[in-house]
């Protein structure tokens, strides 16, 4: 569902790669891509507006990490900034201390309730409770009905209104369902209300009584995503209508472009708690912010990487061999330690596998030969400080006590300390062109 916009903003980030640094004007510009990509997936204009004013402010600020290159950092920004409109930390369902735990849904016709009342009881089983669903929705032809057909496919039990009845009173059924939860102890109600194609006084007026008869736990406000701007004119009406606790987005597997999910929270100030996304009672799951950003900006474990970078990172000791580079003074003692922060971050296979468009390389990868660093680790080790502070010094002799030391041959040594030089030559060069 966020494949334009994950497609957008990852091109936008990746013009960044490879930039020294990033002047305010290149921060604009990033930016001003940003806005159109959320636009054209139909944000909302304030929520893109809030999110691009934070974003701006972060990347020109202070906020310099060591660890990262500049395009990392603004992926990292990014990223935090989405997962703060997304409503940061995930927010877990409310149960009620004394049990039965009562969720009301409410929204729309066609939003998907129904069907998410099954979803909801059937994931809730997992989780060791015994819901049980109510149908309050006397409105729709058929309601009833199909919220049997839901709970018998979820196997949960399903109060409904003896039929026949006429229309009958949904408060009624919602309070009779709950006595009946209680007697049968079910430990969580799911409650179905009915929905209008619009929104309507009648439709808001029945779900707000519903609500103060019943005083759920959680009212969940359930929206389908496909319906982009509406999405966020709908939230606001219920919320004023009926209020709730909670946001449900469904028919996320749509083509739609995905504005809804990013602009429901911050308009209403409730967290989305849960996401369909399928016809099917599994096609459901917790809503989870962080994951959900990292979706979006189609990054990946990029951002894995990004904090472990900045966990195994030691800001003093890189700065040392940055300036030891320039002046092609890098000893093997730094190389040895830049080398072990590097794979203090886990087995460099894995490191790889978490950049993206590393799908190709897996083979490669699987031969990328830990062995050998570790032979390269065991070479220099074998080295006294003074070799490893003036690898110049290592002649013949010392490359063969150094091989015995280390179980390898000379031939190896004398491939680790060559290698060395001439990297220490190139990087010097490079250095120097890129005046650092
Ligand atoms: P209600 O009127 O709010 O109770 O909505 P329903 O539960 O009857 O759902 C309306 C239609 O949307 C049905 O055809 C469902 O199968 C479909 N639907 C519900 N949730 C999803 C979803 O997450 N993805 C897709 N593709 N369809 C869904």
């Amino acid at each position: 569902m966020f494949d334009t916009l994950s497609d957008r903003l990852t091109s936008v980030l990746q013009n960044l790669r490879g930039k020294g640094r990033l002047s305010d004007a290149d921060i604009d510009a990033t930016c001003r891509e940003i806005r159109i990509a959320l636009l054209e997936a139909d944000v909302a204009l304030p929520v893109v507006k809030s999110f691009i004013a934070g974003i701006k402010e972060r990347a020109k600020g202070s906020e310099v990490s060591q660890a990262l290159n500049p395009a990392q950092q603004v992926v990292k920004i990014v990223n935090e900034e989405l997962v703060n409109i997304l409503g940061g930390e995930t927010r877990r369902l409310n149960l009620a201390k004394n049990p039965p735990t009562v969720i009301m849904l409410a929204g729309l016709q066609g939003a998907g309730k129904t069907t998410l009342a099954g979803k909801l009881a059937k994931w809730l089983r997992g989780q060791g409770h015994a819901p049980l669903l109510v149908a309050c929705d006397l409105q729709r032809p058929n309601a009833v009905t199909q919220l049997q057909v839901v709970g018998e496919r979820a196997g949960v039990t399903v109060f409904a209104p003896e039929p026949g009845n006429g229309v009958g009173d949904p408060v009624d059924v919602a309070r009779r369902g709950i006595e009946e939860a209680r007697r049968a102890q079910h430990d969580v109600v799911v409650v179905d209300t009915a929905g209008r194609l619009g929104v309507d006084e009648e439709m808001m007026r029945q779900a707000a009584d519903i609500r103060t008869a019943v005083q759920p736990d959680e009212v969940l406000f359930v929206v389908d995503a496909m319906i982009g701007q509406d999405a966020v004119t709908t939230a606001e009406a219920f919320r004023d209508g009926v209020g709730f606790t909670g946001v449900v987005l469904t028919k996320l597997d749509g083509d739609a472009r995905g504005g809804a999910a990013l602009s429901v929270r911050e308009v209403t100030g409730q967290p989305i708690m849960f996401a369909s996304n399928g016809e099917k009672l599994e096609d459901f799951d917790v809503f989870h912010p962080d994951r959900m950003a990292s979706r979006i900006l189609g990054m990946g474990d990029m951002l894995t990487l990004i904090e472990q970078a900045e966990q195994a990172f030691d800001a003093e000791q890189a700065q040392v061999a940055a300036q030891k580079i320039g002046t092609g003074e890098l000893t093997l003692e730094d190389f040895l330690e830049q080398m072990l922060a590097v794979r203090k971050m886990g087995p460099l296979a894995n490191l790889i596998g978490m950049l993206p468009g590393a799908g190709q390389m897996k083979d490669q990868l699987a031969q990328l030969d830990e062995k050998h660093l570790d032979r390269v680790q065991a070479i220099i080790r074998g080295m006294t400080p003074a070799e490893r502070a003036d690898p110049k010094m290592i002649n013949a002799s010392r490359r063969l006590r150094i091989a015995n030391g280390s179980g390898v041959k000379v031939s190896d040594v004398n491939e680790i300390v060559n290698r060395f030089f001439d990297a220490r030559k190139m990087m010097a060069q490079m250095a120097g062109r890129f005046g650092l």
